[in-house]
């Protein structure tokens, strides 16, 4: 891990974590080691280089998951408030497929629209299931990036917690458990728990044991202190996904 401190660094002043700031001229992916990518940024409003944009934060990994598609997991021990961009092609609502639409951001700049980049890795994240955390959501400057107009946009996203190697980074889909169930719904499916043996996720401090552990007939008061003890924030005024 880098030092704490904003000191400078080639590419712009670091974050608390380690990390190039989002408004600095440097790539805020960051390898295994923890260290900053030295690579700069293509632009000023992308803030990621060429090949973290081709390839991903090398400190995350999307990954198949045995019933959900692709999810994605740290591939570190990511301390809370590390950042992830969720960037794609900028488009105006109207302009943008039907179909990709349910699953493209929404901003007030227009959709934001990560399908045709495999290197977006946002685009890969769960939906945290009814027992279950989310890792990550909007950071407080999450638009710091964003100006209309432009062929592409970043939105900042920050983890909430602390995620342990190889455990899932999670989001809820829309603003709260209510209208995530009723986007789940629309879309025709089964919102469940997501975390597995492999890639664990965080669970709800009263949530039973995951069903994986179940099977191994383990008891719930051992597997009780697994579970973090983490507050979920509750204010939350955005919607994430279109629909
Ligand atoms: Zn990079």
């Amino acid at each position: 891990m880098a030092k704490k401190g904003n000191k400078s660094a080639p590419g712009g002043r670091l974050s608390v974590n380690g990390q190039h700031l989002p408004t600095s001229d440097g790539c805020i992916a960051t390898y295994r080691t923890g260290k900053p990518c030295s690579i700069p940024r293509v632009s000023k409003l992308m803030p990621y280089c060429g090949k973290c944009m081709r390839t991903g934060d090398p400190s995350l990994k999307a990954v198949k998951h045995p019933r959900f598609g692709k999810i994605l997991i740290a591939k570190r021990n990511l301390p809370k408030g590390y950042y992830v961009a969720w960037w794609g092609n900028l488009l105006p609502k109207k302009k943008i497929a039907r179909k990709r639409m349910e699953w493209a951001l929404e901003t007030t700049k227009g959709m934001v629209d990560a399908v045709p980049y495999d290197g977006s890795q946002l685009k890969y994240c769960a939906c945290v299931g009814p027992n279950e955390l989310p890792t990550i959501d909007f950071a407080p400057n999450s638009d710091v990036l964003l100006n209309r107009g432009e062929d592409k946009a970043a939105v900042m996203f920050r983890t909430l917690r602390p995620i342990p190697r190889n455990w899932q980074v999670d989001m809820m889909y829309n603003k709260d458990e209510k209208s995530t169930d009723e986007f789940f719904q629309e879309q025709g499916i089964c919102r469940g728990d997501v975390g597995t043996k492999r890639y664990p996720a965080l669970r709800k401090k009263n949530a039973d044991p995951p069903v994986w552990l179940k099977a191994t007939g383990m008891k719930k008061k051992a597997t009780k202190k697994k579970v973090m003890n983490m507050k979920l924030k509750t204010s939350k005024s955005r919607s994430k996904k279109s629909g």
